[in-house]
């Protein structure tokens, strides 16, 4: 093929860019390859491996033939034990029928937005929000609306900014608690706040992305938005998965609870594109969501000890704003007192991805610039990792960061 003949990209390609968190990522492993001693604190993945049970659970179906096409969003067996949990954990009443199961909550949040956006609906977005929301928006045909929700609204979105934000042609509010960037976590109160405002805007769909339930260290219970707002369960899909709970990221597998007009379409466009999810990845699934639960507390364990001696380490670094996450395995240090500032090498920090840059170059430390998430200047560092490596990284850090010129 000439290059005159390869395709041009089509336009709804051309607005979306790679995953950042993967773009750092994979230049961190780059440099790891070259034999730089970098520590790579920029993806959202546990460090822990999967419960050798659930692996088990996979082997044996295998053996036992569970290795051909099953129901494009899930087996019975799955959509029944991910039906359980939702009313076991999360006090939801539902069945099968309200259940989808995908190749990750990834895919769960795809398909939904794939079967309801038509062009121009607003898809609103509360910043720092997760890197993949907007670009599926995009990629949809939709257009995100963002909502900046910063250090001093302890990154939350409140009902006013809501009503603010809310147009004839808002589709979806993207709600995600615990949050990835900031491990912010709303309360039941405030979700049914926010839920009196949706409850008078009649087209407004929510997605209640509650992957990070489990990783919580301290504060109320967990509340699902629908268990707060049961009166709009007809119009929320909450979206769940195993990957971050039981430390199953490769297994991709994620889940839904919506309305079952919904949970049919999403079925009908998976059945056209990826077909089912990993027959024995669902089998592992199965195990996690119904046998022993006891890994999930000591994971939780350790991510709150490493959120400590990351949040401590932070503190003591001077210019770095740095808040206490209440959930998942992140934080999201501002960093406004550096931005304008001048490296060693004469380069100016222009921004946070520049900050990003020269953290990675001088600290060999990856972190993900807070441009990714559309709040800046922050940078987002995963605490999945050993307490060594948080310790090290957090002292290179401080050393690079001290090593810039900031004027004033
Ligand atoms: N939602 C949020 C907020 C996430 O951080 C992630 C993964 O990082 C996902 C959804 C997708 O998870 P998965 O596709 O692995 O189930």
């Amino acid at each position: 093929m000439s290059v005159a003949d390869i395709p041009r990209e089509p336009e709804r390609v051309r607005l979306i860019k790679p995953s950042p968190s993967i773009t750092v990522s994979t230049a961190a492993k780059a440099m790891k390859a070259a034999g730089k001693p970098v520590i790579d604190l920029s993806l959202g993945e546990p460090d822990f491996d999967t419960p050798d049970h659930i692996a088990q659970a996979a082997h044996d179906a295998a053996l036992r033939g569970e290795t051909r096409y099953t129901a494009p969003d899930g087996t019975p067996a799955l959509k029944e034990a991910v039906a359980d949990k939702f009313r076991r954990e999360n006090g939801l009443a539902v069945t099968r029928d309200n259940i989808t199961c995908s190749n990750g909550a990834k895919q769960v949040l795809f398909n939904a937005l794939m079967t309801t956006l038509d062009p121009g609906d607003e898809v609103i977005c509360p910043a720092p929000y997760w890197v993949s929301y907007t670009d599926m928006v995009l990629l949809l045909g939709g257009v995100p609306r963002i909502v900046e929700c910063g250090l001093e609204a302890g990154y939350k979105l409140t009902p006013d900014a809501l009503a603010a934000a809310l147009t004839e042609k808002s589709r979806w509010l993207m709600l995600n608690s615990p949050s990835n960037p900031t491990g912010a976590v709303y309360t039941r109160n405030e979700l049914v706040a926010l839920g009196e405002v949706i409850a008078r805007h009649h087209r407004l769909m929510v997605m209640a992305d509650e992957i990070y339930e489990h990783i919580l260290f301290e504060g109320d219970p967990f509340s699902s938005f629908t268990a707060a707002c049961p009166d709009l369960a007809y119009r929320t899909l909450v979206v769940n998965g195993v990957s971050k709970a039981y430390a199953m990221t490769g297994w991709r597998i994620g889940y839904g609870a919506g309305p079952d007009w919904l949970v049919r379409r999403m079925a009908k466009v998976q059945s056209q594109s990826t077909g089912n999810p990993c027959s024995i990845a669902q089998a592992a699934a199965v195990a996690a969501l119904t046998g022993p639960q006891d890994h999930i507390a000591r994971f939780c364990a350790a991510f709150r000890a490493r959120r400590d001696l990351v949040v401590a380490g932070l503190g003591q670094i001077e210019g770095v704003e740095a808040d206490r996450p209440k959930g998942a395995f992140y934080a999201y240090p501002r960093l406004a007192a550096f931005i304008g500032a001048t490296a060693p090498d004469g380069s100016r920090m222009e921004g946070d991805a520049d900050l990003a840059e020269f953290v990675l170059r001088e600290a060999l430390v990856a972190g993900v610039p807070g441009a990714a998430f559309g709040l800046s200047p922050h940078l987002r560092l995963s605490f999945a990792a050993s307490k060594a490596d948080l310790q090290e990284a957090i002292g290179r850090l401080g050393a690079a960061l001290g090593r810039l010129c900031r004027s004033g």
